[in-house]
């Protein structure tokens, strides 16, 4: 009988991943014979941990923090929204060919547009922050020809670069956290800084909210993120990032598999747990 076909998230740490158990769930719902497991690599050890990964058979890899830019390095082949991105979360191995893409990008989209209703095409919007995800999400952002889109960083000149990277697919500005006050309001703010992760908030006017903005934030817990609260006591919609996170992962799922997850039934199934184990 044919071995199950071995996948992995790697990272460093890796225990906090959900992963595993999303891709468990996608493949009991479509009766995919597959083993998906958390691979700890040492800091200096990416490489020939994933070697290593191929060498024993797998198939694909997750990557995640710190990671995701040394993938970038070891593709033989990415995708054009890895390439843009210059950072990597989905590998796939063919022989020697490691072919890379990034599915955060689409993972964002799928879950403001389908699953939260919420259209971007037309709208302004605000990303917050200028590290690896927002790289990942800003050309899938762009294809949905939003009226404008800024980026504010904490670190100015990394907002600055990014806008000269990306200025010839859309219509995108950098701003300073500083200057946001006299910015108006915007339809979608998504806060893609790590802020959250240290119970933070970054530096943001509350008379950018309207009762009709979506405020999203990529991380996602038991408890809504500081950033969700201070945008849901300003009247702004709230939305966190695990909708994202099971969505990159359906995507991912698919690349591999030929076959699309229904996303809806695992969501439900995470957030029961995220919120039972608050209780
Ligand atoms: P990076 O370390 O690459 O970037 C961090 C960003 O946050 C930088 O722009 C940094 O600014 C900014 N920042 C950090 N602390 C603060 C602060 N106190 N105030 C304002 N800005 C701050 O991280 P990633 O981009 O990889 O991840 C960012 C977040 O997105 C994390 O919370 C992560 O969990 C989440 N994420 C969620 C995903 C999902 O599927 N839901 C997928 C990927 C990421 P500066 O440049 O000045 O240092």
């Amino acid at each position: 009988m044919k071995a199950p076909d071995r996948y992995a998230v790697i990272g460093n740490p890796i225990t906090h991943s959900k992963s595993p158990e999303i891709h468990a769930y996608f493949a009991a719902q479509l009766k995919q014979d597959l083993i998906y497991e958390p691979l700890l690599a040492p800091l200096n050890g990416f490489v020939a941990s994933v070697r290593d990964f191929i060498a024993q058979g797998g198939k694909g890899m997750n990557v995640t923090v710190p990671f995701k830019l040394e993938a970038y390095a070891l593709a033989s082949k990415c995708t054009a929204r890895a390439r843009a991105a210059g950072a990597v979360n989905t590998l796939s191995f063919d022989g020697d060919a490691i072919l890379a893409d990034n599915t955060d990008g689409i993972g964002l989209i799928t879950d403001i547009m389908a699953n939260a209703g919420v259209a971007i095409n037309g709208k302004r919007i605000l990303l917050l922050g200028a590290g690896g995800a927002a790289r990942g999400v800003i050309l899938p952002l762009l294809e949905q020809q939003p009226s404008q889109l800024v980026i504010a960083n904490r670190t100015s000149t990394k907002a600055d670069q990014l806008v000269n990277q990306f200025d010839t697919e859309g219509a995108v500005v950098a701003r300073d956290f500083g200057g946001l006050d006299v910015e108006g309001t915007f339809d979608i703010v998504i806060n893609s800084t790590s802020a959250s992760m240290a119970a933070e908030l970054p530096p943001i006017p509350a008379s950018m909210f309207t009762k009709e903005t979506l405020a999203y934030d990529m991380m996602y817990g038991r408890e809504p993120t500081v950033f969700m609260r201070f945008s849901a006591q300003h009247g702004a919609q709230v939305r966190d990032g695990l909708g994202m996170l099971i969505e990159q992962a359906a995507e991912a799922f698919f690349i591999w598999r030929g076959i699309r997850p229904n996303t809806a039934a695992v969501f439900g199934e995470l957030r029961s747990k995220l919120v039972v184990t608050t209780s």
